[in-house]
């Protein structure tokens, strides 16, 4: 499963930081990526809730900002947010449409620690 792996790295960057700072408990993990990501935010908790056993994330809260889907239309240049891609631009209907944003990888944004 992909949310495990992803899982996995959040935790390494963790005890990376713990083993830098000496905080013993992380509260909460403000996470980000894009809605197009494939990450699903309830399998990211379930697997990061599984692996953080023991380590000083155990029993962190994982806080998601899900980045929108952004298109750029070539036909009237304008960019407007999309619930999904491919779509036709929601301002003028045309098909020549670029994904701008929406593709976002997992980024860890902050940490919250005791
Ligand atoms: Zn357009």
């Amino acid at each position: 499963m992909h949310e495990m792996s992803l899982s996995a790295s959040l935790l390494a960057i963790v005890s990376d930081y713990a083993g830098r700072h000496h905080f013993s408990k992380v509260n909460t993990l403000r996470l980000s990526f894009g809605a197009l990501s494939c990450i699903e935010p309830r399998s990211l908790e379930l697997a990061f809730g599984v692996l953080s056993q023991g380590t000083p994330a155990q029993d962190a809260r994982l806080e998601f900002d899900i980045q929108p889907v952004v298109v750029k239309c070539l036909t009237c240049e304008r960019e407007s947010a999309s619930e999904e891609f491919p779509c036709p631009c929601p301002q003028c209907t045309s098909s020549e449409v670029i994904l701008m944003k929406g593709t976002e990888e997992l980024k860890l944004l902050e940490m919250d620690v005791d």
